[in-house]
């Protein structure tokens, strides 16, 4: 049976969020290149005058921090780290806007397919309240998540030029994998925020909307059923709440909420259950992983019983998979 056109058109409209979020990242990541550019002969240079101070043994980080050639990696390394958080947190808030005006008139439209037909009228939320879902989604200001950028990716990199010069690797591999594994950190963090934030403030969006349309009290979450969904999701799917309340996440949540129309026939759609029990082995063990997949193929688990909500103070209820040694311990 096919899904009603509410569901469909929620579909659609995630897959466009999606590719917004996608090209806002594919331009955080190419700016990232200049970060490397500008560092490279730093990291060179650093990487040899090390291996010559090492004579094969581990440097202490008190000797590493006072060559001259460390410093100097440090504070550009910090220069321009800083001068590309300064673009990605530009970037970011105007990625987490769009989205959420995308998800304002989404949301809209989400609850017109449905009422319009019926004759049904609504409240449309004023564009002013963009600020309010910002707010909302923005907990912490994102000049500040992203201030942790430029120490995790030196951090990290300093961890690797330690350990691959007690080791005697030889110095091109090691300054390919301070900037692969250890400065990318500071890109990763960047990609991180911006994708989760641009998915919260896009459901954001659609929850005021559907706050203030004056005709819908519940939502129902929907996964985005494809391999990459994960088994939290996936076991939350379908799952009703009131809209006045928060909803269980993880970070970089990809779930959509539908709005549920006070006084309409119940919809029927694809349940989680359903979708997952037709998907083959490969992609069923590849979302659940090999022990949960072990389990619920032999019939000592449901998708429910892989996912847990725990309460955080300043994000609200926090959605996990279950580990397996829990399940297993049940
Ligand atoms: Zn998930």
């Amino acid at each position: 049976m096919a899904d009603p056109l509410v569901i469909e058109q929620a579909r659609v409209f995630k897959a466009r969020v999606l590719l917004r979020e996608e090209a806002s990242t594919q331009a955080l990541v190419s700016r990232w290149s200049q970060v490397e550019q500008a560092l490279g002969t730093h990291v060179d240079a650093l990487v040899n005058r090390a291996l010559a101070v090492s004579a094969g043994q581990r440097i202490p980080v008190s000797v590493l921090y006072h060559l001259e050639r460390y410093q100097e990696f440090q504070a550009q390394a910090i220069d321009v780290i800083l001068a590309y958080q300064a673009y990605a947190e530009g970037r970011i808030d105007e990625s987490v806007r769009s989205q959420a005006i995308f998800g304002i008139t989404d949301g809209t439209q989400l609850i017109g397919i449905q009422a319009t037909p019926f004759g049904i009228s609504f409240n449309i939320l004023p564009v002013d309240a963009i600020n309010e879902i910002i707010a909302l989604t923005e907990i912490e200001p994102v000049a500040e998540v992203l201030a942790r950028m430029a120490p995790l990716g030196i951090g990290a990199a300093t961890q690797i030029l330690i350990q691959n010069t007690a080791m005697g690797i030889n110095p091109r591999r090691t300054a390919r994998e301070m900037f692969a594994q250890g400065l990318s950190q500071s890109l990763n963090q960047a990609v991180l925020v911006n994708r989760d934030l641009q998915l919260r403030a896009y459901r954001n969006g659609s929850l005021e909307q559907y706050r203030a349309s004056g005709i819908v009290d519940q939502f129902q979450r929907t996964a985005t059923k494809d391999s990459r969904v994960c088994p939290a999701c996936l076991s939350k799917d379908g799952e009703r709440q009131d809209v006045a309340d928060l909803m269980a996440l993880h970070t970089q949540d990809r779930c959509s909420v539908i709005p549920i129309i006070r006084g309409l026939p119940e919809f029927t759609y694809t349940n989680a259950q359903d979708w997952f029990a037709e998907q083959p082995p490969g992609v069923q063990m590849e979302i659940l992983g090999q022990g949960r997949y072990r389990l619920y193929a032999a019939g000592q688990a449901t998708l429910s019983d892989f996912a847990a909500v725990h309460q955080d103070p300043t994000w609200g209820p926090q959605l996990k998979t279950v580990p397996l040694n829990q399940l297993r311990r049940n």
